[in-house]
This record gives structure tokens, C-alpha cells and sequence, in this order.
């Protein structure tokens, strides 16, 4: 794993799931590291005391929240936008505040982030967006909200690697299929059918994900910008 001794971290949704194992990464491989959370307050607290990571209340659907969050880290070198919300169901029924509520998360708030964090990150950053498989491809029904949400997170990688390349910073869209998490449990209803969809018939492992944002995040990756890097088991290939 590469050092990143002293390099100052912020992840976006750090207390659970993929977010946990990208704090979790980053402070062993000697980052200073700094996450928000919103509703998991017990979780926060535990991976901040495990890890010397700093927990920051931030809910990420109140942009002045997730702005002011931002803005008080200071100067980044890696800003890691993973928080986020999955709603499914039948199209015609899901309640319309809720899809509200899912890109005020899902895509609101990651803008104003990623904006907030540009303007005091260090030369030769990283921005790191958590997108989905389903920004690209849709191969099972009630996602239509999520997956609008998630291909709009291709278009924020690009605009902002263009934006901001000049400064040596690059932005990257990672994009996983299905995780186990709590979001996506491998003992869910839907695991089958997502299984059936994929070549590797597997849920990743959250350590495989912060695997990949840590080489993106790392000194070899520094000519690799606006891209979508997908890590999904091949679904709907
Ligand atoms: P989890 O539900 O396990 O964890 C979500 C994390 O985001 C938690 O730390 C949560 O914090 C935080 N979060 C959620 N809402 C808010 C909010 N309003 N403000 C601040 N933080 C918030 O999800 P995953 O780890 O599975 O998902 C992480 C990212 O990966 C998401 O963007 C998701 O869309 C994406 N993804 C996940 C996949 C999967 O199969 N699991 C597949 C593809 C993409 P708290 O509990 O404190 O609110």
C-alpha cells in the first residue's frame, strides 16, 4: 500500500459500509483523516476511536451542512465523496419526497463537496466519487431514481477532472456493482437476481472497493483522470 503519512483525508459518509473500510485504509496507511456521518453516531464514534480518524456530524441532505463540513477541513490532498442513499421499488409508487431527498444526497450534495473541496485543495489532489455500475447500465427493475443519480456523478468526475487538471488534481468516478453492506446485504432479497446479472456471481467485499480508491488516491495514478473505473463482477457484460 502506498504511504500517505500526513496527508489530509476527508471521506463523505465514513461510519458505515464502504466509507468505513475507506477511513479504515487510509488512517493505516498514516493519512489524517477526517469523515461525516449522519444518523450512525455509535458507529462514527467507534471507527473514530479505533482508527484516530475525526467523526463530523454532517448530513449530507442540508447543503450548507456538507458545505460547512468541507470548508472547515482546510486543505486536502484526497476528498473521497462516498455517502449516499438507495431507494427502489415500483416507479409509479415511490414517494416523490423521498426521490427528492435521494439526489439532494445523492447529487447535490456530492457538487457542492466536490466545489468546496477544489477550493483549498492542495496541488496534485484527488477527488474520488462513489458512483455505481448503474450510472451505466440498469439491468433490474425500480432503479430509476438511483441510477439517475449515479450517472450524474459521471458527468461531475469529468467536469470537475477538466477543471481542475491544471492543477495537477484528478477526479475519478468509482463505480461499484453490488457491495455487502447495509445498503445491499448479500442475504437480501435481491441478491439472486443481482447474481444472475454478473460474471463473478459475488457481492464485493467493501475492502476490495477502498483497494481500488487507494491506488487512485496513490502516486501511480496520477495520469488517470475523468475516468469511470468499474468494479462490479461484470454486471450485465
Ligand atoms: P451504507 O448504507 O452501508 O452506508 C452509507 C454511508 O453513507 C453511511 O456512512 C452513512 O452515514 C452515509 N450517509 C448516508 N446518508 C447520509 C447523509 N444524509 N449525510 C451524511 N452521510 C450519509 O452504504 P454503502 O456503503 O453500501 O454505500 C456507499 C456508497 O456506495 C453510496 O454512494 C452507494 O450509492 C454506493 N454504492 C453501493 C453499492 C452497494 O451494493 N452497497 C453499489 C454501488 C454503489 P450515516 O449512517 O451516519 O447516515
Amino acid at each position: 500500500m502506498s504511504d500517505f503519512k500526513g496527508k489530509a483525508v476527508m471521506i463523505l459518509g465514513g461510519s458505515r459500509g464502504i466509507g468505513a473500510a475507506i477511513v479504515r485504509h487510509f488512517a493505516a496507511a498514516g493519512a489524517n483523516v477526517t469523515f461525516t456521518y449522519a444518523s450512525s453516531a455509535d458507529e462514527a464514534q467507534k471507527i473514530a476511536s479505533e482508527t484516530g480518524a475525526k467523526a463530523v456530524r454532517a448530513d449530507s441532505a442540508l447543503r450548507s451542512e456538507v458545505a460547512s463540513a468541507v470548508a472547515d477541513a482546510g486543505a486536502l490532498d484526497m476528498m473521497i465523496i462516498n455517502a449516499g442513499v438507495a431507494i427502489t421499488g415500483d416507479l409509479l409508487k415511490l414517494e416523490a419526497d423521498a426521490v427528492d431527498r435521494l439526489i439532494d444526497i445523492n447529487v447535490r450534495a456530492p457538487y457542492h463537496a466536490g466545489v468546496e473541496a477544489a477550493r483549498k485543495m492542495h496541488d496534485n489532489g484527488r477527488i474520488i466519487i462513489i458512483g455505481s455500475v448503474n450510472g451505466d447500465r440498469v439491468p433490474w427493475p425500480g432503479a430509476t431514481a438511483y441510477a439517475l443519480s449515479k450517472s450524474a456523478m459521471q458527468g461531475l468526475g469529468r467536469g470537475l477532472a477538466r477543471d481542475l487538471g491544471h492543477r495537477g488534481i484528478t477526479v475519478n468516478v468509482v463505480q461499484p456493482g453490488p457491495v455487502d453492506t447495509d445498503m445491499n446485504p448479500v442475504t437480501g432479497p435481491f441478491a439472486e437476481v443481482m447474481h444472475g446479472a454478473m460474471a463473478i456471481k459475488r457481492h464485493a467485499h467493501v475492502d476490495e472497493v477502498a483497494a481500488l480508491v487507494m491506488f487512485l488516491c496513490g502516486p501511480d495514478a496520477a495520469m488517470i483522470t475523468g475516468t469511470t473505473q468499474t468494479i462490479d463482477g461484470g454486471v450485465g457484460i
